[in-house]
């Protein structure tokens, strides 16, 4: 049976271990919060009594921490000493390109196989193992990454080389904010203009301003009732995971002399955004400030 260490418990990764686990593998779940721990044995995972304890043990480990400082720390510390020979081992948190770089060195000087490997779709498709993965690796290490991350994922796409991963998420996030501010601003001024907003939705998602941000994430309640506008703006994908993700944008523009006027101005509104209470809101929710 193929054991998995998985590590980081908390929105995304209680659901991912639980998929693990249902696709038949040993899985031994460690957070740093108790709670999350007992969600995951309640899931069908195994409580490992640290960090240590379960890397040791996995053929696979599998990282979903909140930052590049929380990633680097823990492989420094606890997966390059304790992983197992042949450990792949894989990080699908979101984090800045540079960090990325420098853990993928760190595994292979030790001699591991590793990927960053970060996620699209959310805290429902986190749970319902339909994840989208982007992938840097090496190509010849690809498909057992695919294995790897198959019980939770829909699609799981190499990017490139080490750190493309973390660079295709990036710039998908950056154009998924600018995307959902476009669409919030449109939705007032339909209203604005005397539109009823379920018309309009039934209107636009068949024209050209269709975006997943209108038809999978609404951000005006009632035309998709799964959106988080429907239950007052409660996450979902938070505010401040937004601002995180768009602030790694601003970094990746500087360092590469990308020029994003778009990218730079969703980041400030998010930053307003967040420093009056959106941080723990949907990033929807941003509709309220317009
Ligand atoms: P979260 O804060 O809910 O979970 C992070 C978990 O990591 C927490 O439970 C925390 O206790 C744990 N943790 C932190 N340091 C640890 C350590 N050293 N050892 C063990 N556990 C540790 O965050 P989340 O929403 O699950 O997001 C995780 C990552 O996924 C982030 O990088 C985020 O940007 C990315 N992401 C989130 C979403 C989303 O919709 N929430 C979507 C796509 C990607």
């Amino acid at each position: 049976m193929t054991t998995v260490a998985f590590i980081g418990l908390g929105n995304m990764g209680s659901g991912m271990a639980s998929n693990q686990a249902k696709a038949g593998r040993q899985v031994l779940a460690f957070d740093l919060s108790p709670d999350a721990v007992a969600r995951a044995v309640e899931n069908g995972c195994e409580a490992a009594t640290s960090a240590a304890d379960a890397i040791s043990r996995a053929d696979i480990v599998l990282t979903m921490l909140p930052a590049g400082k929380h990633v680097c720390g823990l492989y420094e510390a606890e997966v390059l000493p304790n992983a197992k020979s042949g450990a792949l081992l894989i990080d699908c948190s979101t984090i800045d390109v540079e960090s990325a770089k420098t853990v993928a060195n760190m595994c292979q000087e030790a001699g591991f196989n590793s990927a960053d490997a970060p996620v699209s779709g959310g805290t429902a498709a986190a749970d319902a193992g339909t994840l989208a993965f982007m992938v840097g690796c090496k190509e010849e290490n690809f498909t057992s990454v695919q294995e790897a991350l198959e019980p939770m994922s829909k699609a799981t796409l190499l990017a490139g080389s080490f750190g493309a991963g973390q660079a295709a998420k990036i710039c998908n996030n950056m154009l998924l904010a600018i995307t959902m501010i476009g669409t919030c601003e449109t939705f007032k001024m339909a209203e604005k203009l005397g539109l009823n907003a379920q018309n309009f939705f039934d209107i636009s998602s068949q024209a050209s301003g269709q975006n997943w941000s209108m038809t999978s994430y609404c951000p005006v309640p009632g035309p998709v009732p799964a959106a988080p506008s429907n239950r007052d703006y409660q996450p979902g994908f938070a505010g401040a995971m937004m601002l995180k993700d768009l602030k790694l944008a601003l970094e990746s523009a500087e360092a590469s002399g990308a020029n994003i006027p778009f990218g730079s101005h969703a980041a400030e509104m998010y930053q307003a955004f967040c420093d009056n209470g959106g941080d723990v809101k949907d990033f929807s929710g941003i509709i309220e400030t317009l």
